[in-house]
């Protein structure tokens, strides 16, 4: 039952005619409770109630792939733009993005150079930027761009997931960068050529390449839900003397908020990761396909408007 259920949603989340009209109607069916708004503005009265709450934010304008040049840079003239609104409004907020979205796929020329422009001006203004990562068929060049980007700035981070065979050696070939990673399963639905299929490889696997990083003495955030991954993390740091201001905990908008917090009171850093933006369709999709529970939202959102 579940697997139709996923499968239904997941077939919803690409379907252009529901997305047209999804946009048409706006945010209602309950989209608020998981993305912070459809434009950036929207979403500052929400991080700054999250920040007023003790938490932190990274954002992540939704949208993936771009078809030419001109869009991959009005992405990034948007990202500047959202990087110097987060510092006038004050917010302990920082950003996530897609290297597709920058044109990745179109040129590695292009794609450092939108990315240096946001990175130049988050520099100025002490804000990070840390680099999704999308499926396995990118995952070399995101490493390489993010290598060639880390020698320059120190305030870019990086994503790697525990579900690919290749991360634990990525890891040990990143640690000499001293990198920011965000830790997690992995979303995508990868061959088993890749990565492990089990699920109980990539929970395994999650909680080796935290201890190493964390081990190495690199700045790790943890990007999970699970509560067994984060218990593990929290005994490693306590075993091994590693102190709170060297890890974080993230984990995206309106899942497990009550967990979210009680983490914060016991004085860990929690990042909440939110989605903004017009293509909140398929990001909310699949979020529906991922958790039934989160059915209950729209079914709420529907009614009580
Ligand atoms: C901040 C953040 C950033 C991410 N960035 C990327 C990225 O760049 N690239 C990428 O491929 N993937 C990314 N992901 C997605 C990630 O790879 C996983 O697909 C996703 O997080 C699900 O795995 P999980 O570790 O949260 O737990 P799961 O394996 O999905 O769930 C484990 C257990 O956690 C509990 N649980 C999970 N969700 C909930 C909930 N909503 N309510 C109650 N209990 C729950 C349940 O007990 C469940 O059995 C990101 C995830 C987060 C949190």
């Amino acid at each position: 039952m579940q697997a139709i259920t996923k499968n239904f949603f997941l077939f919803l989340s690409n379907n252009k005619t529901l997305d047209r009209l999804a946009k048409q109607y706006g945010t209602r069916f309950g989209v608020d409770k998981l993305v912070g708004g459809e434009t950036f503005s929207q979403a500052v009265p929400v991080i700054r109630q999250l920040n007023d709450e003790g938490l932190v934010v990274t954002v992540d304008h939704l949208g993936e792939f771009v078809d030419s040049e001109e869009e991959a840079k009005e992405r990034a003239g948007e990202a500047v733009e959202t990087v110097q609104a987060m510092f006038d409004h004050n917010l302990a907020c920082e950003m996530s993005v897609k290297l597709t979205s920058l044109g990745l796929d179109i040129s590695r020329e292009l794609v450092i150079r939108n990315m240096e422009r946001i990175l130049d001006k988050a520099q100025a203004l002490g804000i990070t930027l840390q680099i999704d990562m999308e499926d396995s068929g990118r995952c070399q060049a995101t490493i390489d761009v993010f290598k060639e980007l880390r020698a320059k700035y120190p305030n870019v981070g990086l994503v790697i997931q525990s579900y690919l065979y290749r991360s634990d050696r990525d890891l040990d070939e990143l640690d000499k960068y001293d990198p920011y990673v965000r830790l997690v399963k992995g979303a995508y639905k990868e061959p088993g050529t890749v990565a492990f299929q089990d699920k109980d490889m990539v929970d395994k696997n999650l909680k080796q390449l935290v201890k190493k990083h964390m081990l190495n003495g690199n700045y790790t955030a943890v990007g999970s839900h699970d509560e067994e991954v984060i218990n593990f993390t929290k005994e490693l740091a306590r075993e091994h003397g590693i102190s709170k201001d060297r890890f974080e905990f993230q984990m995206l908008y309106g899942m497990r908020n009550k967990l979210q917090h009680d983490l914060a009171k016991e004085g860990y850093t929690v990042r909440v990761y939110m989605p903004y933006g017009m293509e909140w369709y398929g990001y909310y999709m699949r979020r529906l396909a991922e958790r039934p529970a989160n059915i209950a939202f729209a079914v709420k959102g529907i009614f009580s408007r």
